[in-house]
């Protein structure tokens, strides 16, 4: 698991709000019905006809030449890597606080003998392209690594679900074809990126050779991501996946969901974008010292807020909102990720109701106000306001 997650109590009287992640999306009622008809076959053999379409869809919304539905987000990340970098000992560059140098267990060096070479995200979830350039290593060297590869996430999830600018896309485009290095987008939350922007996703993948986004997040289907690129880079993708094991085979079940999901789950995700800022403003309203917000950062399904860590620990101010006790006049439990002793994260799904959020904004509001009275008690001099 990628940072701590902390959880309830089990009193079924309680609100449970989960913020945990949007990986906890289940499948809505609707997709459970197209699922239960849907026309399948062998995907391996490119003989499931839900797959074929939605591989189909999926490459013409993002304007390229094929795709291939995949059993995560990992697994597209990895096999990009692996057909990109086809050659032991190169390395790809991507950012410090992206989910394939945090989150994937390492697998580029385990599984594809390919080093990842970090460079620093900013907080707006891009990095310096000067610095970049600085990095890229074309020649053969006797120390050091040739970089292959690019890969830039959008949104930038550990950023707080940053939509990297169009510029900044396309100034990246420019230096990666003047040194002839393919780009990756890792686009787990690419229509989040979409609907946020109002930038149609093949705009924002216009220069990307590849690029994946997960169906299973936001989009709440029970499985998967689509990674689409040129006929060829599929082509070797789908030899990759069969060689990880990724081959799967009646998932056309899996992929009704995904058809339902394109049509039906995109442009809702403003919702939980606004449910975002709406518990963003409410914590930013009470002008905390100790519980802090950046406003005018949040676009989209994901909050990171401060924690004063002097005061209080990430992971215990998490504590505080996931128990209720009796007395409480809001029974409600809140669930979020701590990043760090000073960070926690928020991030917002179709389940999540508005009632939901107004509750989960009482107890924020409730626990605030408990550490600010503690501090009083215990004679410190930090104020509400
Ligand atoms: C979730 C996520 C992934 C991985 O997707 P899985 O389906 O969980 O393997 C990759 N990149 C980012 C930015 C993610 O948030």
């Amino acid at each position: 698991m990628p940072y701590d997650m902390v959880y309830g109590n089990g009193n079924s009287n309680v609100r449970v709000v989960d913020l945990r992640t949007d990986t906890l999306t289940k499948p809505t009622q609707a997709m459970r019905k197209v699922m239960a008809v849907a026309e399948v076959g062998d995907s391996v053999f490119g003989e499931d006809p839900t797959v074929c379409k939605l591989e189909r869809r999926c490459a013409d919304l993002l304007e390229k030449e094929d795709a291939v539905y995949l059993p995560s987000g990992t697994m597209c990340n990895l096999i990009a890597i692996m057909v990109h970098c086809n050659k032991r000992g190169v390395e790809f560059i991507a950012g410090n606080k992206s989910h394939v140098n945090l989150h994937e267990l390492g697998g580029s060096a385990f599984l594809a003998g390919v080093h990842c070479s970090q460079i620093t995200n900013k907080p707006d979830g891009t990095f310096c392209l000067q610095e970049l350039q600085g990095r890229i290593k074309v020649k053969l060297d006797i120390q050091e690594p040739t970089t292959a590869l690019i890969i830039v996430e959008n949104t930038q999830n550990m950023c707080g679900g940053k939509v990297l600018p169009l510029e900044w896309l396309d100034d990246l485009a420019k230096i990666a074809s003047q040194y002839k290095i393919p780009l990756h987008m890792d686009g787990a939350r690419l229509m989040n990126a979409v609907v946020q922007s109002k930038v149609p996703a093949k705009r924002i993948a216009k220069d990307m050779d590849s690029v994946f986004f997960c169906i299973s997040k936001g989009l709440a289907c029970p499985m998967g991501s689509i990674l689409c690129g040129t006929k060829s880079f599929i082509a070797e993708a789908k030899r990759m996946r069969k060689m990880l094991g990724g081959g799967v085979r009646q998932v056309g079940i899996l992929a009704a969901a995904g058809l339902l999901a394109l049509d039906e789950m995109i442009d809702r995700l403003q919702v939980d974008h606004d449910h975002t800022y709406q518990i963003a403003k409410a914590i930013n309203d009470l002008q905390s010292s100790v519980i802090r917000v950046d406003l005018s950062s949040v676009q989209t399904n994901i909050l990171l807020v401060e924690v004063d860590s002097k005061i209080i620990k990430g992971r215990d101010f998490l504590q505080k909102l996931n128990e209720v006790s009796e007395s409480d006049t809001t029974q409600v439990c809140v669930r979020g990720g701590a990043i760090n002793d000073g960070e926690v994260r928020f991030v917002l799904q179709w389940e999540v109701t508005d009632e939901d959020v107004n509750c989960a904004i009482e107890k924020i509001k409730m626990v605030v106000s408990q550490i600010h009275d503690d501090l009083k008690r215990r004679g410190k001099k930090r104020r509400l306001s």
